[in-house]
């Protein structure tokens, strides 16, 4: 049974415990959410050695990294590399987004070296195998995309995107309205070539039953994903955008109805005052669902940056209620990300997670700042390095310009802690918070 089935029956499974361990939260407050469908453990039955990670209302943000090969660069190794940067960074989830070389076998590699929960996009190794033996995406068979999700959730692969609400109708929206960057998601233009090549459905939406019976099989979560999300902000929170939302709501209920684990992904490019009304239309759509947002990236003309303009959005998204955010690295836009990259993208996107979580009141996040605080104010520089979310990275920096006193080489013997301390001798008593 799913997580979702033994929730509705009143049990506490090995994995909500955990979960419930780790957010240091009740174990029955893990149980009602999973049972209300508000909150996702990944955890498919075949990924030996996972780490359960909750995902949702009431529970600390979570960041995702996304690692994989390209056409141009083909290193399972690497991606191992990347896959254990993105694990000591603190990334709680890795999406296998693999589209070159032996993706099978990468993704088996990936998985039986993750403890972190693992998600891919399906339609990306059905389309590239159409293309390798058929020499054309719009080849597939419907046939061909379940047997590769049935072949995925089997490996062990905790949740997939699964582009449902890519329809003839939103297509035929998206046409009448026009756009700026038309589509930016890769699995979401794979579909639209194969529904206006055939002039049929998409299979993942006329046939979701099928999809749902795999997903039940093996307790793969369903990460609706937004295949009409905006590439840029002048797209945002358009109707093609919104239509596939509404239909992602109504999927939302027949997963659930299904026992299956559900939750729905967001943009993309949105500009800040449109974020949390975002969100607001995803939860009350997707009836509390949890929302896993892409950055959002909230300009366009943050190239080489845009791990910052991501986690921006992030931010604000994770402040109004958003559960989950994808990082978004520094080669965003611009070619595959390194090591480095994954790196910082994931800090990035902690960061913003972790901003979020102190406007939600998510258990310990405030006290962690507080303790900085309190550390800072006694100078303390190792507690400070502990508490930093990359203590190597403060080491290095404080070490880099050494002072001569006690207090660092920003302000010196001028320092406003020291002063305050020393020279006024004033008491300054420490906060009782
Ligand atoms: S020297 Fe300046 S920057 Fe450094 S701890 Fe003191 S007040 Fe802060």
């Amino acid at each position: 049974m799913t997580q979702l089935e033994l929730a509705r029956k009143g049990t506490i499974t090995p994995q909500m415990l955990a979960v419930a361990k780790n957010e240091r939260l009740d174990p029955g407050f893990i149980r009602q959410g999973v049972a209300d469908g508000t909150i996702v453990i990944p955890a498919n039955f075949n990924h030996k050695g996972l780490a359960p990670c909750g995902i949702g209302k009431g529970l600390r943000t979570k960041v995702n990294a996304n690692i994989g090969t390209s056409s141009d660069y083909v290193d399972v190794n690497i991606e191992l590399e990347k896959l254990k940067v993105a694990i000591e960074a603190g990334a709680d989830a890795v999406m296998d987004l693999s589209t070159g070389g032996d993706i099978p076998s990468i993704r088996r590699e990936i998985l039986a070296h993750s403890p972190v929960c693992i998600g891919t996009v399906p339609i990306y190794q059905a389309g590239i195998k159409a293309i390798r033996h058929h020499g054309a995406i719009v080849k597939l068979s419907a046939d061909d995309i379940f047997d590769v999700i049935e072949e995925q959730a089997r490996d062990g692969v905790d949740f997939v995107t699964v582009h449902c609400g890519v329809t003839q109708s939103a297509i035929a929206r998206l046409k009448q309205q026009g756009r700026m960057t038309d589509i930016v998601s890769r699995g979401g233009a794979f579909l639209i070539g194969w529904i206006l090549h055939n002039e049929r459905e998409n299979p993942l939406f006329e046939q979701y039953d099928r999809l749902l019976e795999i997903a039940l099989k093996y307790d793969v979560t369903l990460s609706l994903g937004d295949g009409m999300r905006p590439g840029c902000i002048s797209d945002a929170t358009d109707r093609s955008q919104i239509e596939e939302l509404v239909t992602l709501g109504e999927l939302v209920d027949r997963a659930r109805k299904a026992g299956v684990q559900v939750m729905v992904e967001g943009p993309g490019h949105v500009p800040i005052d449109q974020i949390e009304a975002n969100v607001k239309l995803q939860k009350s759509l997707c009836k509390g669902a949890p929302f896993y947002v892409l950055g959002p990236l909230v300009t366009d003309i943050g190239a080489g940056y845009d791990h910052i303009t991501g986690a921006i959005g992030g931010a604000i998204a994770a402040a109004a209620g958003t559960d989950f955010l994808c990082y978004v690295t520094p080669s965003e836009h611009l070619g595959l990300p390194d090591l480095e990259d994954v790196r910082e993208g994931v800090i990035a996107s902690r960061i913003a997670a972790h901003a979020g979580d102190i406007v939600k009141g998510v258990q310990g996040a405030i006290e962690w700042d507080r303790e900085m605080s309190r550390a800072r104010k006694r100078l303390d520089w190792e507690s400070q390095v502990k508490l930093s979310l990359n203590p190597e990275r403060a080491k290095q920096v404080h070490a880099r310009h050494s002072s001569s006193g006690v207090a660092c080489s920003m302000c010196g013997d001028f320092c406003a802690m020291k002063v305050v301390e020393e020279a006024l001798h004033v008491n300054v008593p420490a906060a009782k918070c």
